[in-house]
Protein backbone atom coordinates (compact mmCIF):
# COMPACT_ATOMS: atom_id res chain seq x y z
CA UNK A 1 0.00 0.00 0.00
CA UNK A 2 1.44 3.22 -0.93
CA UNK A 3 1.21 5.92 1.48
CA UNK A 4 2.25 9.08 -0.60
CA UNK A 5 -0.87 11.41 -1.18
CA UNK A 6 -0.79 12.39 -5.09
CA UNK A 7 -0.42 15.95 -5.69
CA UNK A 8 -3.93 16.19 -7.18
CA UNK A 9 -4.95 14.80 -3.35
CA UNK A 10 -3.25 16.81 -1.51
CA UNK A 11 -4.13 20.22 -3.17
CA UNK A 12 -7.50 19.17 -2.85
CA UNK A 13 -6.86 18.37 0.81
CA UNK A 14 -5.87 22.30 0.97
CA UNK A 15 -8.77 23.34 -0.68
CA UNK A 16 -11.28 21.99 1.64
CA UNK A 17 -8.67 23.42 4.94
CA UNK A 18 -8.94 26.76 3.14
CA UNK A 19 -12.52 26.86 2.06
CA UNK A 20 -13.17 25.87 5.58
CA UNK A 21 -11.19 29.00 6.76
CA UNK A 22 -12.79 31.00 4.11
CA UNK A 23 -16.80 30.09 4.54
CA UNK A 24 -17.03 28.69 7.75
CA UNK A 25 -14.84 29.68 10.54
CA UNK A 26 -15.67 33.39 10.14
CA UNK A 27 -19.39 32.65 11.47
CA UNK A 28 -18.50 29.82 13.47
CA UNK A 29 -18.53 31.09 16.90
CA UNK A 30 -22.09 33.24 16.42
CA UNK A 31 -23.15 29.99 14.54
CA UNK A 32 -22.84 27.55 17.24
CA UNK A 33 -24.08 29.86 19.92
CA UNK A 34 -26.95 29.82 17.77
CA UNK A 35 -27.75 26.43 16.56
CA UNK A 36 -27.64 28.28 13.12
CA UNK A 37 -27.38 26.19 9.50
CA UNK A 38 -26.72 27.91 6.86
CA UNK A 39 -27.76 26.68 3.36
CA UNK A 40 -25.31 28.99 1.55
CA UNK A 41 -22.37 27.64 2.09
CA UNK A 42 -23.80 24.29 1.09
CA UNK A 43 -24.10 25.49 -2.34
CA UNK A 44 -20.30 26.83 -1.66
CA UNK A 45 -19.22 23.34 -0.74
CA UNK A 46 -21.24 22.30 -4.27
CA UNK A 47 -19.64 25.45 -6.64
CA UNK A 48 -16.41 24.26 -5.28
CA UNK A 49 -17.10 20.86 -6.42
CA UNK A 50 -16.69 19.32 -3.31
CA UNK A 51 -19.30 16.54 -3.07
CA UNK A 52 -18.54 15.55 -6.69
CA UNK A 53 -15.60 13.21 -5.96
CA UNK A 54 -17.32 9.95 -7.31
CA UNK A 55 -20.45 10.81 -9.13
CA UNK A 56 -19.56 10.75 -13.23
CA UNK A 57 -19.58 13.98 -15.21
CA UNK A 58 -22.94 13.70 -16.68
CA UNK A 59 -24.17 14.21 -13.51
CA UNK A 60 -21.82 17.36 -12.64
CA UNK A 61 -20.10 14.88 -10.76
CA UNK A 62 -15.95 14.43 -11.52
CA UNK A 63 -15.75 10.85 -11.33
CA UNK A 64 -11.92 10.94 -9.85
CA UNK A 65 -10.11 7.95 -9.27
CA UNK A 66 -9.02 8.43 -5.89
CA UNK A 67 -12.29 9.46 -5.17
CA UNK A 68 -12.88 7.86 -2.01
CA UNK A 69 -9.57 9.17 -0.85
CA UNK A 70 -10.58 12.79 -1.89
CA UNK A 71 -14.05 13.07 -0.07
CA UNK A 72 -11.91 11.27 2.87
CA UNK A 73 -9.32 13.72 3.30
CA UNK A 74 -11.60 16.74 2.82
CA UNK A 75 -14.05 14.96 5.01
CA UNK A 76 -10.85 15.17 7.85
CA UNK A 77 -10.14 19.11 6.74
CA UNK A 78 -13.86 20.23 7.20
CA UNK A 79 -14.02 18.41 10.81
CA UNK A 80 -10.71 19.97 11.85
CA UNK A 81 -11.97 23.45 11.70
CA UNK A 82 -15.53 23.20 12.34
CA UNK A 83 -17.23 19.23 13.19
CA UNK A 84 -20.79 20.69 12.93
CA UNK A 85 -19.79 21.32 8.92
CA UNK A 86 -17.98 18.18 8.34
CA UNK A 87 -21.97 16.23 8.83
CA UNK A 88 -23.55 17.66 6.01
CA UNK A 89 -20.39 17.81 4.23
CA UNK A 90 -20.63 13.52 4.96
CA UNK A 91 -24.11 13.31 4.41
CA UNK A 92 -23.94 15.65 1.14
CA UNK A 93 -21.54 13.13 0.01
CA UNK A 94 -21.80 9.82 0.94
CA UNK A 95 -25.47 9.34 1.66
CA UNK A 96 -27.96 9.92 -0.79
CA UNK A 97 -25.76 10.23 -3.53
CA UNK A 98 -23.62 6.56 -3.54
CA UNK A 99 -27.27 4.72 -2.70
CA UNK A 100 -28.40 6.21 -5.92
CA UNK A 101 -25.03 5.81 -7.90
CA UNK A 102 -24.66 2.27 -7.02
CA UNK A 103 -28.06 1.08 -7.03
CA UNK A 104 -30.55 4.07 -8.34
CA UNK A 105 -32.62 3.69 -12.41
CA UNK A 106 -31.32 5.99 -14.79
CA UNK A 107 -33.95 8.42 -14.09
CA UNK A 108 -33.27 8.97 -10.42
CA UNK A 109 -29.68 10.07 -10.68
CA UNK A 110 -30.83 12.14 -13.88
CA UNK A 111 -33.99 13.25 -11.09
CA UNK A 112 -31.53 13.94 -8.15
CA UNK A 113 -27.91 14.01 -8.20
CA UNK A 114 -27.25 17.20 -10.43
CA UNK A 115 -28.86 19.20 -7.21
CA UNK A 116 -26.86 16.63 -4.57
CA UNK A 117 -23.62 17.60 -6.35
CA UNK A 118 -23.92 21.26 -6.77
CA UNK A 119 -25.53 21.25 -2.99
CA UNK A 120 -28.80 23.37 -3.96
CA UNK A 121 -30.90 20.33 -3.07
CA UNK A 122 -30.26 18.78 0.26
CA UNK A 123 -30.31 14.92 0.79
CA UNK A 124 -30.39 12.65 3.48
CA UNK A 125 -30.89 9.24 4.41
CA UNK A 126 -33.66 8.22 7.06
CA UNK A 127 -33.13 4.68 9.25
CA UNK A 128 -33.37 5.63 13.24
CA UNK A 129 -36.59 5.69 14.73
CA UNK A 130 -37.83 6.37 18.05
CA UNK A 131 -37.97 2.50 18.93
CA UNK A 132 -34.99 1.30 16.47
CA UNK A 133 -31.95 2.49 16.58
CA UNK A 134 -29.00 -0.39 16.06
CA UNK A 135 -31.87 -2.97 15.19
CA UNK A 136 -31.75 -1.52 11.94
CA UNK A 137 -34.47 -4.41 11.19
CA UNK A 138 -36.79 -3.73 13.63
CA UNK A 139 -37.92 -0.22 12.35
CA UNK A 140 -42.06 0.16 12.50
CA UNK A 141 -42.59 2.66 9.36
CA UNK A 142 -44.30 0.78 6.67
CA UNK A 143 -44.45 1.20 2.90
CA UNK A 144 -47.49 -0.44 2.01
CA UNK A 145 -47.91 -1.13 -2.03
CA UNK A 146 -51.37 0.17 -3.55
CA UNK A 147 -52.02 0.44 -7.69
CA UNK A 148 -50.06 3.24 -8.80
CA UNK A 149 -47.62 3.62 -5.71
CA UNK A 150 -46.37 2.98 -2.24
CA UNK A 151 -47.86 4.51 1.28
CA UNK A 152 -45.77 5.38 3.77
CA UNK A 153 -46.13 5.83 7.25
CA UNK A 154 -44.12 6.23 10.02
CA UNK A 155 -41.43 8.84 12.23
CA UNK A 156 -37.91 8.48 11.31
CA UNK A 157 -35.53 10.40 14.22
CA UNK A 158 -32.22 11.93 14.83
CA UNK A 159 -32.18 12.49 11.15
CA UNK A 160 -28.77 14.59 10.01
CA UNK A 161 -29.98 16.95 7.25
CA UNK A 162 -33.39 17.65 8.70
CA UNK A 163 -35.30 20.20 8.59
CA UNK A 164 -33.73 21.60 5.53
CA UNK A 165 -33.64 18.40 3.34
CA UNK A 166 -35.44 18.41 -0.16
CA UNK A 167 -34.79 14.53 -0.59
CA UNK A 168 -33.60 11.45 1.12
CA UNK A 169 -33.46 7.97 1.13
CA UNK A 170 -36.34 6.68 3.57
CA UNK A 171 -35.83 2.72 4.71
CA UNK A 172 -39.49 1.46 5.65
CA UNK A 173 -40.49 -2.10 5.58
CA UNK A 174 -42.67 -3.42 2.82
CA UNK A 175 -43.06 -6.99 4.22
CA UNK A 176 -43.02 -7.17 7.73
CA UNK A 177 -43.50 -10.20 8.55
CA UNK A 178 -39.97 -11.46 6.42
CA UNK A 179 -37.83 -9.19 8.96
CA UNK A 180 -34.94 -7.26 7.74
CA UNK A 181 -35.59 -9.21 4.40
CA UNK A 182 -39.10 -7.13 4.24
CA UNK A 183 -37.26 -3.93 4.26
CA UNK A 184 -36.87 -1.58 1.22
CA UNK A 185 -35.65 1.57 0.02
CA UNK A 186 -37.18 4.87 -1.22
CA UNK A 187 -35.61 8.11 -2.21
CA UNK A 188 -38.18 10.42 -1.56
CA UNK A 189 -39.19 13.98 -2.29
CA UNK A 190 -40.02 16.21 0.97
CA UNK A 191 -42.45 17.99 -1.14
CA UNK A 192 -44.92 15.33 -0.97
CA UNK A 193 -47.39 15.85 0.64
CA UNK A 194 -48.15 14.11 4.54
CA UNK A 195 -44.21 14.53 5.07
CA UNK A 196 -43.16 16.98 8.08
CA UNK A 197 -39.73 18.10 9.25
CA UNK A 198 -38.90 19.13 13.12
CA UNK A 199 -35.45 20.13 13.63
CA UNK A 200 -34.28 18.67 17.19
CA UNK A 201 -33.06 21.43 19.55
CA UNK A 202 -31.61 19.36 22.38
CA UNK A 203 -28.53 17.99 21.26
CA UNK A 204 -25.22 18.04 23.02
CA UNK A 205 -23.01 19.25 20.17
CA UNK A 206 -22.64 19.88 16.30
CA UNK A 207 -25.10 22.66 16.49
CA UNK A 208 -24.66 24.25 13.44
CA UNK A 209 -25.66 20.72 11.69
CA UNK A 210 -29.25 20.09 11.28
CA UNK A 211 -30.74 17.19 13.24
CA UNK A 212 -34.49 16.19 13.24
CA UNK A 213 -37.39 14.31 13.13
CA UNK A 214 -39.62 13.15 9.91
CA UNK A 215 -43.16 12.43 10.55
CA UNK A 216 -44.49 10.36 7.27
CA UNK A 217 -48.73 10.42 7.68
CA UNK A 218 -50.42 8.31 4.46
CA UNK A 219 -47.61 9.92 2.20
CA UNK A 220 -48.41 8.61 -1.52
CA UNK A 221 -44.99 7.82 -3.63
CA UNK A 222 -44.81 6.48 -7.25
CA UNK A 223 -43.65 2.85 -7.60
CA UNK A 224 -40.61 5.01 -9.62
CA UNK A 225 -39.35 6.02 -5.67
CA UNK A 226 -38.28 2.16 -5.36
CA UNK A 227 -34.64 1.85 -5.51
CA UNK A 228 -33.57 -1.39 -6.10
CA UNK A 229 -35.88 -4.22 -5.45
CA UNK A 230 -38.82 -4.58 -2.65
CA UNK A 231 -37.03 -6.62 -0.05
CA UNK A 232 -33.69 -5.39 -0.87
CA UNK A 233 -33.52 -2.26 1.64
CA UNK A 234 -31.02 -3.96 4.30
CA UNK A 235 -28.68 -5.42 1.99
CA UNK A 236 -28.98 -1.38 0.55
CA UNK A 237 -28.50 -0.13 4.27
CA UNK A 238 -25.51 -1.88 4.97
CA UNK A 239 -24.09 -0.78 1.66
CA UNK A 240 -24.55 2.93 2.40
CA UNK A 241 -22.96 2.68 6.05
CA UNK A 242 -20.42 1.04 4.61
CA UNK A 243 -19.27 4.36 3.03
CA UNK A 244 -20.67 7.15 5.32
CA UNK A 245 -19.15 5.20 8.42
CA UNK A 246 -15.77 5.90 6.50
CA UNK A 247 -16.39 9.63 6.17
CA UNK A 248 -17.64 9.61 9.86
CA UNK A 249 -14.49 7.80 11.02
CA UNK A 250 -12.55 10.42 9.00
CA UNK A 251 -14.47 13.50 10.63
CA UNK A 252 -13.06 11.90 13.89
CA UNK A 253 -9.81 12.27 12.75
CA UNK A 254 -9.50 16.08 11.64
CA UNK A 255 -11.34 16.56 15.59
CA UNK A 256 -8.37 14.39 16.88
CA UNK A 257 -5.62 16.71 14.81
CA UNK A 258 -7.33 20.19 15.94
CA UNK A 259 -7.29 18.43 19.47
CA UNK A 260 -3.77 17.81 19.21
CA UNK A 261 -2.87 21.26 17.92
CA UNK A 262 -4.78 23.39 20.08
CA UNK A 263 -3.01 21.28 23.43
CA UNK A 264 0.18 22.00 22.17
CA UNK A 265 0.22 25.19 21.24
CA UNK A 266 -1.80 26.00 24.82
CA UNK A 267 0.75 23.64 26.86
CA UNK A 268 3.34 25.81 25.01
CA UNK A 269 1.87 29.28 26.30
CA UNK A 270 0.73 28.52 29.81
CA UNK A 271 3.22 28.39 32.35
CA UNK A 272 2.83 26.82 35.87
CA UNK A 273 5.86 26.48 38.39
CA UNK A 274 7.87 28.84 36.38
CA UNK A 275 7.85 27.27 33.23
CA UNK A 276 6.23 26.11 30.31
CA UNK A 277 3.05 23.32 30.86
CA UNK A 278 4.60 21.59 28.01
CA UNK A 279 7.63 20.55 29.63
CA UNK A 280 5.98 18.79 32.38
CA UNK A 281 6.49 15.03 31.69
CA UNK A 282 3.44 13.94 32.43
CA UNK A 283 1.78 16.69 29.99
CA UNK A 284 4.28 14.80 27.02
CA UNK A 285 3.32 11.76 28.04
CA UNK A 286 -0.96 12.81 27.20
CA UNK A 287 0.73 14.58 24.19
CA UNK A 288 2.36 11.33 22.97
CA UNK A 289 -0.10 9.19 23.38
CA UNK A 290 -2.82 11.41 21.94
CA UNK A 291 -0.30 11.47 18.92
CA UNK A 292 0.17 7.82 18.34
CA UNK A 293 -3.53 7.04 18.62
CA UNK A 294 -4.23 9.80 16.03
CA UNK A 295 -1.86 8.49 13.87
CA UNK A 296 -3.00 5.14 14.23
CA UNK A 297 -6.73 6.03 13.53
CA UNK A 298 -5.53 7.99 10.42
CA UNK A 299 -3.44 4.73 8.90
CA UNK A 300 -6.97 2.68 9.43
CA UNK A 301 -8.91 5.41 7.69
CA UNK A 302 -6.70 6.24 4.84
CA UNK A 303 -6.25 2.54 4.41
CA UNK A 304 -10.02 2.19 3.97
CA UNK A 305 -10.19 4.78 1.83
CA UNK A 306 -7.60 3.72 -0.69
CA UNK A 307 -9.38 -0.03 -0.28
CA UNK A 308 -12.53 1.32 -1.51
CA UNK A 309 -10.68 3.01 -4.21
CA UNK A 310 -9.66 -0.37 -5.21
CA UNK A 311 -13.08 -1.65 -5.29
CA UNK A 312 -12.11 -3.77 -2.50
CA UNK A 313 -14.81 -5.09 -0.31
CA UNK A 314 -13.80 -3.66 3.29
CA UNK A 315 -16.66 -4.02 5.67
CA UNK A 316 -14.18 -4.87 8.37
CA UNK A 317 -11.53 -2.37 7.62
CA UNK A 318 -14.15 0.61 7.48
CA UNK A 319 -15.83 -0.76 10.50
CA UNK A 320 -11.98 -0.82 12.22
CA UNK A 321 -11.15 2.81 11.26
CA UNK A 322 -14.62 3.89 12.04
CA UNK A 323 -14.66 2.17 15.45
CA UNK A 324 -10.79 3.43 16.09
CA UNK A 325 -11.15 6.97 14.98
CA UNK A 326 -14.34 7.88 17.39
CA UNK A 327 -12.11 6.42 20.05
CA UNK A 328 -9.32 8.55 19.41
CA UNK A 329 -10.98 11.72 18.76
CA UNK A 330 -12.84 11.02 22.17
CA UNK A 331 -10.12 10.47 24.02
CA UNK A 332 -7.87 13.05 22.35
CA UNK A 333 -10.54 15.43 23.15
CA UNK A 334 -10.60 14.58 26.69
CA UNK A 335 -7.17 14.95 27.07
CA UNK A 336 -7.12 18.33 25.40
CA UNK A 337 -9.68 19.50 27.93
CA UNK A 338 -7.59 18.07 30.86
CA UNK A 339 -4.65 20.13 29.26
CA UNK A 340 -6.57 23.20 29.18
CA UNK A 341 -7.45 23.05 32.98
CA UNK A 342 -10.11 25.59 33.72
CA UNK A 343 -10.31 27.36 30.48
CA UNK A 344 -10.68 23.49 28.79
CA UNK A 345 -14.13 23.88 31.06
CA UNK A 346 -14.89 26.96 29.02
CA UNK A 347 -16.64 27.79 25.87
CA UNK A 348 -13.73 30.32 25.24
CA UNK A 349 -11.76 27.56 24.22
CA UNK A 350 -12.65 25.04 21.54
CA UNK A 351 -11.21 22.17 22.81
CA UNK A 352 -14.87 21.65 24.95
CA UNK A 353 -16.79 22.16 22.23
CA UNK A 354 -14.82 19.07 20.11
CA UNK A 355 -15.31 17.38 23.42
CA UNK A 356 -19.21 17.45 22.46
CA UNK A 357 -19.16 16.60 18.67
CA UNK A 358 -16.87 13.95 19.26
CA UNK A 359 -19.50 12.07 20.85
CA UNK A 360 -21.55 11.53 17.94
CA UNK A 361 -18.96 9.57 16.47
CA UNK A 362 -19.14 6.92 19.07
CA UNK A 363 -22.91 6.84 18.11
CA UNK A 364 -23.59 7.44 14.51
CA UNK A 365 -23.23 4.73 11.64
CA UNK A 366 -23.24 1.97 14.05
CA UNK A 367 -22.25 2.69 17.55
CA UNK A 368 -18.91 1.85 19.03
CA UNK A 369 -20.40 -1.21 19.89
CA UNK A 370 -21.78 -2.29 17.05
CA UNK A 371 -18.58 -1.57 14.70
CA UNK A 372 -16.70 -3.94 17.86
CA UNK A 373 -19.81 -6.45 17.09
CA UNK A 374 -18.99 -6.61 13.32
CA UNK A 375 -15.09 -7.09 13.94
CA UNK A 376 -14.82 -9.88 16.47
CA UNK A 377 -17.80 -11.33 13.86
CA UNK A 378 -14.80 -11.24 11.39
CA UNK A 379 -12.30 -12.79 14.01
CA UNK A 380 -14.32 -15.31 15.31
CA UNK A 381 -15.13 -16.90 11.49
CA UNK A 382 -19.06 -15.44 12.11
CA UNK A 383 -19.17 -13.43 9.20
CA UNK A 384 -16.69 -13.11 5.87
CA UNK A 385 -17.88 -10.11 3.85
C1 LIG B 1 -25.75 13.60 15.64
C2 LIG B 1 -26.48 12.40 15.15
C3 LIG B 1 -26.80 12.28 13.81
C4 LIG B 1 -27.49 11.18 13.33
N1 LIG B 1 -27.82 11.10 12.00
C5 LIG B 1 -28.59 10.07 11.55
C6 LIG B 1 -29.03 10.01 10.19
O1 LIG B 1 -28.70 10.88 9.38
N2 LIG B 1 -29.86 9.00 9.81
C7 LIG B 1 -30.25 8.02 10.67
O2 LIG B 1 -31.00 7.13 10.27
N3 LIG B 1 -29.83 8.03 11.98
C8 LIG B 1 -29.03 9.02 12.44
N4 LIG B 1 -28.60 9.06 13.75
C9 LIG B 1 -29.04 8.01 14.65
C10 LIG B 1 -27.92 7.00 14.95
O3 LIG B 1 -27.59 6.28 13.79
C11 LIG B 1 -28.42 6.08 16.06
O4 LIG B 1 -28.54 6.87 17.22
C12 LIG B 1 -27.48 4.91 16.31
O5 LIG B 1 -27.58 3.98 15.27
C13 LIG B 1 -27.76 4.20 17.63
O6 LIG B 1 -29.10 3.94 17.81
P1 LIG B 1 -29.82 4.35 19.18
O7 LIG B 1 -29.48 5.75 19.48
O8 LIG B 1 -31.25 4.00 19.04
O9 LIG B 1 -29.15 3.46 20.28
P2 LIG B 1 -29.51 1.95 20.65
O10 LIG B 1 -29.45 1.09 19.45
O11 LIG B 1 -30.74 1.93 21.46
O12 LIG B 1 -28.26 1.59 21.57
C14 LIG B 1 -28.17 1.98 22.93
C15 LIG B 1 -26.88 1.39 23.49
O13 LIG B 1 -26.93 -0.03 23.39
C16 LIG B 1 -25.82 -0.51 22.66
N5 LIG B 1 -26.22 -1.67 21.85
C17 LIG B 1 -27.29 -1.80 21.03
N6 LIG B 1 -27.28 -3.00 20.44
C18 LIG B 1 -26.17 -3.65 20.86
C19 LIG B 1 -25.60 -4.93 20.60
N7 LIG B 1 -26.14 -5.78 19.75
N8 LIG B 1 -24.44 -5.26 21.25
C20 LIG B 1 -23.86 -4.38 22.12
N9 LIG B 1 -24.35 -3.18 22.40
C21 LIG B 1 -25.50 -2.80 21.79
C22 LIG B 1 -25.36 0.65 21.80
O14 LIG B 1 -23.99 0.52 21.47
C23 LIG B 1 -25.63 1.83 22.72
O15 LIG B 1 -24.56 1.99 23.61
C24 LIG B 1 -27.88 10.15 14.24
C25 LIG B 1 -27.54 10.25 15.61
C26 LIG B 1 -26.85 11.36 16.06
C27 LIG B 1 -26.51 11.44 17.52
Amino acid sequence: MDFKISDELESMRKMAYEFAIKNIKPTMEEDEKEHKFRPEIMKKMGDQGMFACLAPEKYGGLELPEGHMAATLMAIEVARVSPSWGLPFNLQMNGPQNVLLKFGTEEQKERYLPGLIAGTSGGCFAITEPNSGSDVASMKTTAVEVDDGYILNGTKTWISGVPYCDCGIVYAMTDKAAKHKGMSAFIVDFKTPGITQRAIHTKLGLFCAPTGEIFFEEVKIPKSALIGKPGQGFAICMTMLNFTRLSSAARAVGVAQSCIEEACKYANEREQFGQPIGQFQMIQEQIGRMSVEHEAAKLLVYKAAWQKDQGINNTLETSMAKYYAAESANFCASEAVKIFGSYGFSSEYPVERFLRDAKSYQIVEGTSNIQKMIIAQFALGYRKA
